[in-house]
């Protein structure tokens, strides 16, 4: 069984915590490797690390960093599927998703590659009498990332490349749950050139974020997980002085007006519900049709979709979904579907007790689908995070919109229809952060930025593309004169273009 290490000043450091986390297989229930819960004196070790590296590193030219980050991209491309087979082996997706989220990290990677035009500034000649200003943006110092356990190569991926392509140095504090992905490409990046200390990997606990965010070396923290932790993180962190941007969890809602094409809207909700194991942020886990014969459309057409879901380990190629990551989480999600039954909701599909021959120690659970579910019911407003779908009936688009904007998270919806007028009321006025017209899962692409509303998101920056860069640097704004448009003799008023 390995043991995982940290990533310290350029080294791979085996810690001397007493506190170790296990990770699992979760497609077998197997322990594949234990986990250090990293002591204080280890984060203090990485920060200094980080520290002492940053002047050399965000002075260097940007052109030089994006060479080192060219490398790296094509070091993830050659390592695709390696990173892929990590990510499956610890979280449980199947293969195509695994590699489906290495791609959209890589493109975040691409986009840091443009950093020397991503961070020119603006110029204006003459804003006075040989007065010149120019703005520019300025790397932080050393920046934390602390991210979930979902998306264990990508969503670290929303963070480190854009920061250090800045100019800052990071820490990374992944998640406990699967940490082989982020020290695979800790590795490529080494690999590639970047200096010692400028790239760092911890791993731990609560202990450890909360070292992190007390820390007062580390000027900004950038968070990825559950809404409660979320809010704590930015509550904390700001508290202390330090940007941070903490995305949280989410409920998203999928509209299917009467005039939508109901395969399509079908086809889409299986995927975007079911995909990954429903482990996504921007899983859609409530669809919403319009009108009672759509929803009676809709379901029929559901349920045979759900009931012939192939479940499997990622090692299976026919395999749409695999298991749920930890068996805490399993019995926690098959906790809900009890929940929803005993509030009242129409269990049209079960996944309870799905067991797979030959991995029965593995945490499975079933596609699952709710109809006749009501906004007051616990499943509907909690964020379960598995292969549970739920159908609530709205009697005209009004109420389905309403049903949206009240919810507590705002982090992406979507509305199937072919009625160009109510997809562009609906872009425009839904209290929701990210917004799929016939795209049911409208995740940006890197060159733009990924942000819900409401408790979905805490801070003022979205995270990636144009936002990450913002987030990652400071503004400067300098303003020169040259002595030979200097009159002679003081001035006492207001300096002004006059
Ligand atoms: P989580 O909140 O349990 O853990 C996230 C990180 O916080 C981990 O690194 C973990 O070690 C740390 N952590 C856990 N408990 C803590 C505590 N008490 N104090 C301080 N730190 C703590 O989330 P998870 O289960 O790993 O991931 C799933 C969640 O992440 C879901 O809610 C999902 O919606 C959310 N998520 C959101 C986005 C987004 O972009 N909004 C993207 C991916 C995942």
């Amino acid at each position: 069984m390995k043991t995982i290490q940290n990533a310290i000043n350029g080294v791979l450091v085996t810690s001397n915590s007493q506190r170790q986390a296990a990770v699992f297989n979760p497609a077998t229930g197997e322990q594949s490797a234990s986990l250090p819960l990293s002591t204080n004196s280890e984060i203090d070790a990485a920060v200094a690390a980080a520290k002492k590296a940053f002047p050399a590193w965000s002075n260097m030219p940007p052109m030089k960093r994006a060479r080192i980050m060219f490398k790296f991209k094509a070091l993830l491309d050659q390592h695709a599927d390696e990173l892929a087979r990590a990510i499956s082996l610890e979280h449980g997706k199947v293969h195509d998703d695994a590699l489906g989220e290495v791609a959209r990290g890589i493109d975040c990677v691409d986009y840091a590659c443009g950093i020397p035009q991503l961070l020119k500034g603006e110029f204006s000649r003459n804003v006075g009498p040989s007065i010149d200003t120019y703005s520019d943006r300025q790397a932080l110092g050393v920046v934390a990332g602390i991210t979930p356990f979902n998306f264990p190569a990508m969503v670290p991926m929303w963070m480190y490349p854009a920061a250090i392509a800045c100019g800052n140095s990071f820490i990374l504090k992944p998640s406990e749950r699967d940490p082989s992905a982020p020290m695979l490409a800790w590795n490529l990046f080494m690999e590639a050139g970047l200096p010692e200390g400028v790239f760092n990997i911890v791993h731990g606990d609560k202990e450890a974020v909360d070292h992190i965010l007390d820390h007062p070396d580390i000027q900004a923290v950038s968070f990825v997980g559950s809404t409660p932790i979320a809010e704590y993180v930015y509550q904390r962190g700001t508290k202390a002085g330090k940007r941070v941007q903490a995305l949280g969890g989410a409920k998203n809602h999928m509209v299917i007006m009467p005039d939508a094409d109901l395969d399509q809207a079908a086809d889409a909700l299986m995927g975007a519900g079911y995909g990954s194991a429903g482990e996504r942020c921007m899983a859609i886990s409530v669809a919403v049709p319009v009108g009672e014969k759509t929803a009676d459309a809709l379901v029929a057409r559901l349920k045979p979709r759900v009931e012939a879901l192939k479940i499997g380990p990622a090692t299976d190629k026919d395999a749409e979904m695999g298991p749920v990551v930890t068996k805490m989480h399993r019995d926690k999600i098959v906790g809900y579907i009890d929940k929803g039954v005993e509030e009242g909701a129409q269990l049209v599909v079960d996944g309870r007790g799905f067991s797979l021959q030959g991995y029965e120690e593995g945490y499975y659970v079933g596609g699952t689908l709710f109809d006749n579910v009501t906004k007051d019911m616990t499943i509907y407003k909690d964020e379960i995070f598995g292969p549970v779908l739920s159908v609530v009936r709205a009697k005209d688009y009004g109420e389905a919109v309403t049903l949206i904007n009240e919810h507590e998270y705002g982090n992406g919806t979507a509305i199937f229809t072919r009625d160009g007028d109510a997809a562009r009321e609906f872009a425009n006025n839904i209290e929701v952060g990210m917004v799929g017209v016939n795209v049911p899962i409208p995740v940006p692409v890197a060159y733009h930025s990924f942000g819900g509303w409401k408790r979905s998101l805490f801070g003022d920056h979205a995270i990636y593309g144009p936002e990450g860069v913002h987030f990652y640097t400071r503004l400067k704004t300098i303003t020169t004169r040259w002595p030979a448009g200097i009159k002679g003799g003081a001035e006492f008023s207001f300096p002004s273009a006059k």
